[in-house]
């Protein structure tokens, strides 16, 4: 039984294939595997989320999350290459050589309630578990078994018109997760779609809430999206939106004195890479970027301007306490990412000396981060072409020719990554 009045479900409508023009051959086949699997077991499932979004969009989906009347115990008896992971988000993981699918199985959530979601794992049925979920365009299941959509809260309509809204009254689903905020403004940044009235006046009004939510989460969608190619969009969105300055006040308040908007001549940069070369820096890359420029204009003014030259090791001292406060007190950023973080923004003064007093032939040191710091200097050199040069001295030193060099890559660590909705 629904607990939920049923107007926030419209009535349940299928879409065949004529009308999806969704492929089979366009699915992951271990996804498919995985439920058909399922359903000869007797059980419901269906892919959710993400992938039906980006598959009627016609974008290639990162991952095949699936929806599943099953279990978790369930699950892990039928799949060998199952794990059951997270505490207060149950979820199967399934692997297949070095991809995870994640299955879960169908939850209810009141979403009726205005207070702040700690725990879900509570077991419900199929349309308790799409209302559950945030936006409408993210509540459409693809049934394999018969090629079909499955659309209970009119996320088809809503996707063909661009139209970004949540299940829901979007006051109470944002009190009840203020993450959903930053994923509203996430796809607007991605898809260019617009935010219908009543979600944008309650994203003004609950942005304020934004701090109860858990910083781990918030963290990885900024990452995230600094991954995968709309940094530019969405850190000019959080700007508008007034979110920033509720996460990030230093790089907000930057922002407003920074004439040349070098912050985003760093994001363009790091999209184009994404959009154009398929290339996804190191996440130190990617923080480093973000302040960078608030940290040549510190230093400018702290040091420079004073004629005061500190030596590396003091850098290293200000760039560290620099990356604590421009972070701070919102985000804590996991020690080895801002170790390297520091590195990088400390190694561009030995990359470029402060004075230009160089005397002895420059030395490559023997620190872990440094190709990271000379892949760094690349960006800048590709927003100001007078540092090209060094650059390419520096890229022949650690051993590279600039052609040869082969697109930075993160490794990507799945196996642990927890449910982004998952209440920390
Ligand atoms: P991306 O392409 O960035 O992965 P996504 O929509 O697939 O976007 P995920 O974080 O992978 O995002 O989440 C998968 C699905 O889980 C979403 O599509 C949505 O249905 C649901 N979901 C994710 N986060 C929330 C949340 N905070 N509240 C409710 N539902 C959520
Ligand atoms: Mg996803």
């Amino acid at each position: 039984m629904l607990k939920l009045p049923v107007s926030h479900l419209v009535q349940r409508i299928v879409y065949d294939k004529k009308q999806h023009g969704i492929e089979l051959s366009q699915i992951d086949p271990d996804a498919l595997y995985v439920m058909e699997k399922l359903r000869e077991h007797g059980h419901r499932a269906y892919l959710v989320g993400g992938s039906v979004r980006d598959l009627l969009l016609g974008h290639t989906p990162k991952d095949f999350d699936i929806s599943t009347s099953a279990l978790p115990e369930e699950i892990r008896a039928i799949f060998k290459n199952c794990i059951l992971i997270g505490r207060r988000f149950r979820l199967a993981h399934i692997r297949f050589k070095k991809k995870i699918l994640e299955v879960a199985t169908f939850r209810s959530g009141d979403i009726e309630s205005d207070s702040l979601i700690v725990r879900d794992n509570q077991w419900g049925s199929e349309e308790e578990d799409v209302i559950r979920r945030d936006f409408t365009i993210n509540g459409l299941f693809y049934d394999s078994s018969n090629e079909t959509i499955v659309d209970y809260v009119g996320g088809y309509a809503d996707l063909d018109k661009h139209y970004l809204r949540t299940i829901g009254q979007p006051y109470l689903r944002f009190k009840q997760d203020p993450v959903r905020m930053i994923r509203l403004v996430k796809f607007q940044a991605r898809f260019g779609f617009e935010i219908d009235h009543d979600t944008l006046l309650a994203l003004l009004e609950c942005r304020h809430e934004l701090h109860k939510s858990s910083p781990t989460r918030i963290l990885e969608e900024l990452l995230r999206m600094l991954e995968l190619g709309s940094a530019k969009v969405f850190f000019q969105l959080l700007t508008k939106h007034g979110l920033l300055h509720l996460m990030l006040p230093n790089l907000a308040a930057f922002l407003e004195i920074d004439e040349k908007k070098a912050i985003f001549a760093f994001l363009d940069n790091i999209d184009t890479a994404y959009l154009e070369h398929s290339i996804t820096y190191d996440r130190g890359i990617l923080l480093s970027a973000l302040i960078f420029p608030a940290f040549e204009h510190f230093f400018e003014g702290h040091f420079i301007a004073q004629q005061n030259f500190p030596h590396l090791g003091e850098i290293h001292v200000i760039a560290n306490t620099f990356a604590t406060d421009m972070f701070m007190p919102f985000f804590q950023i996991p020690k080895r990412l801002k170790m390297s973080i520091v590195s990088i923004l400390t190694s561009q003064y030995r990359l470029i000396p402060i004075g230009e007093k160089r005397k002895k032939r420059p030395r490559v040191p023997q620190q872990p981060d440094f190709a990271l710091a000379v892949q760094f200097l690349k960006i800048r050199s590709e927003i100001d072409p007078s540092l090209e040069e060094r650059w390419v001295m520096w890229n022949e030193l650690v051993g590279k020719s600039p052609e040869s060099s082969p697109p930075p890559r993160r490794r990507r660590r799945r196996s642990r990554r927890k449910k982004p909705h998952e209440p920390l």
